[in-house]
């Protein structure tokens, strides 16, 4: 492997791709805040009121917990709220 085509494949972007792939989302969520172990801070997973996909809400993820509490994102989550974590319900 040539130096320019390591350089490419160890981006950072590209990292958080294969971890993306591979479901290592969460745990790179969960290091992001010292204080607190389990869940990340709402600012490092783009948490937002205005979710960009309608269909991509807080109450479909499928790590959202009723009544506004979240598996891997700290504090109350609102169920029309998103974030960069949002995961896909299983099929039924
Ligand atoms: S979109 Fe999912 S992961 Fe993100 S805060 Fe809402 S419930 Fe949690």
């Amino acid at each position: 492997m040539n130096s320019v085509s390591s350089r490419t494949l160890f981006t950072r972007r590209n990292l958080l791709a294969a971890a993306v792939a591979v479901g290592a989302t969460p745990v790179l969520a969960a290091r992001a805040e010292p204080s607190n172990p389990v869940k990340a801070p709402k600012d490092r997973v783009h948490y937002t009121e205005m979710a960009v996909d309608a269909q991509k809400t807080c109450k479909t993820c499928k790590l959202f917990r009723d009544p506004a509490s979240c598996l891997f994102v700290a504090g109350e989550i609102a169920p029309h709220c998103s974030c960069m974590l949002w995961a896909a319900p299983k099929a039924a």
